[in-house]
C-alpha cells in the first residue's frame, strides 16, 4: 500500500472511531425509547458525563493507546504499561480525565499494577463479555493484515485478552478486524459479510472452541443480520450485541453519517456502538467522507493527526 492511501486509511479508523465515539457520549446509557424523542444529528456535548462536544471515550483513549504502541512496534508489555499510563496518569485521555471505565477492564489493569503479566491479567469469566475490547482493537488491523490467518487470530487474541479473555470476546475481536482487513481492501460490505460467513465460520473449526459458542454468532454467521428490523438490535454493552449492531448498521446504511447516527441512536452503549461502527464506517466510505465539522470538534484533533501520520510511517517503512 502507498504512505498515502495507507495514511488515508489509517486517518479514517482513527477519526471514524472517535466521530462515532464522541456523538455517542451525550447519550451513553439512555434507553432508545428516550433517545427516539430526541436523537441525535450532530455533535453535541453534556449529556451523560457533562462533556463538552467533541469529547471522547475510553473507547477512543485505549484505541489511539494500541495505535501509539504499534508505531513502536507491537509489544503487549507496553499496551498493558500505557494503559495503566491511561487510568492513573490520564494519558490518551480527551481533556485529562479519564471519565469512564469499564468493569472488567478496571479488573484487568488492578491485576496489572499489581505486576500480573498481560497475558493473563484478562477476565477469563463467562459474565465478562461486554464489548471492553472490542471497542479498542481497530488499530490492529494495521498490524494483521498482512499475516496469515492463525497469526491474525493469535494476535486478535492477545490483545484482547489483556482485559477481555474469554473466548465469546476473542471471536469478536477476530470478526471485527477480518471485516476490517476485507474493507481495507476495498471490498463490497455484503460481499465481506457474506465471505466471512464461511470464513470465520471455517478457520473456527482449526480452533478449540465449543459448538455452542460459535451458535452464538449465528445471526451474523448464518443468517441474514441486515434483514432484520431494528427492534431486534440491542445497542447493550455485550459484545455480541455490540458487534452484531455495528455490522447491521453499516450494512443498512449509506453512508459514514447515517451509519454512525444509526449507531448512536440505538441508544444504550451509544458511544461504543458508535466508536465501533465509526472505524468500519471510516474505512468504507473514506476520510473525505466523515464531516469536517465532526472532525474539527474533536478533543486532540492535532494529536490525532500527528498519531496517523506517525503509524502511516511505520506501516509504509514495513512494506
Ligand atoms: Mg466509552
Amino acid at each position: 500500500m502507498k504512505q498515502d492511501d495507507l495514511l488515508g486509511k489509517i486517518r479514517a479508523v482513527l477519526f471514524g472511531t472517535a466521530v462515532g465515539d464522541a456523538l455517542g457520549v451525550p447519550v451513553e446509557f439512555k434507553s432508545r425509547s428516550t433517545v427516539r424523542k430526541n436523537p441525535v444529528t450532530g455533535m453535541t456535548g453534556f449529556g451523560t458525563y457533562g462533556q463538552p462536544p467533541g469529547t471522547f471515550s475510553d473507547d477512543s483513549s485505549l484505541s489511539f493507546i494500541l495505535a501509539e504502541v504499534l508505531t513502536e512496534g507491537y509489544d503487549l508489555n507496553r499496551l498493558a504499561d500505557h494503559f495503566l499510563k491511561w487510568r492513573n496518569e490520564n494519558y490518551w485521555t480527551p481533556l485529562g480525565d479519564a471519565f469512564d471505565i469499564g468493569i472488567s477492564t478496571s479488573r484487568a489493569l488492578s491485576r496489572l499494577a499489581k505486576g500480573e503479566d498481560p497475558r493473563s491479567s484478562g477476565c477469563k469469566e463467562e459474565g465478562a463479555n461486554g464489548n471492553g475490547s472490542l471497542m479498542r482493537i481497530a488499530p490492529l488491523v494495521f498490524q494483521v493484515y498482512d499475516k496469515p490467518a492463525e497469526d491474525r487470530f493469535e494476535l486478535a487474541r492477545e490483545v484482547s485478552s489483556v482485559t477481555h479473555a474469554h473466548i465469546r470476546s476473542v471471536i469478536s475481536c477476530f470478526y471485527y478486524l477480518e471485516f476490517l482487513r476485507q474493507l481495507l481492501e476495498g471490498r463490497n460490505k455484503f460481499e465481506i459479510y457474506d465471505d466471512l460467513k464461511s470464513g470465520v465460520t471455517d478457520f473456527l473449526k482449526s480452533v478449540p472452541v465449543e459448538q455452542d459458542e460459535i451458535a452464538l454468532f449465528g445471526r451474523l454467521l448464518d443468517g441474514d443480520i441486515y434483514k432484520l428490523p431494528e427492534d431486534r438490535i440491542s445497542g447493550s454493552g455485550y459484545v455480541v450485541h455490540t458487534l452484531e449492531a455495528s455490522v447491521w448498521c453499516l450494512l443498512t446504511t449509506g453512508s459514514f453519517s447515517n451509519a454512525v447516527l444509526t449507531a448512536v441512536n440505538l441508544g444504550e452503549d451509544a458511544d461504543t456502538t458508535g466508536a465501533v461502527t465509526g472505524a468500519m464506517a471510516g474505512l468504507l466510505y473514506g476520510i473525505d467522507a466523515i464531516p469536517a465539522e465532526w472532525k474539527e470538534q474533536l478533543a486532540r484533533h492535532d494529536d490525532i493527526e500527528d498519531l496517523a501520520e506517525r503509524m502511516a510511517k511505520k506501516f509504509s517503512n514495513q512494506k
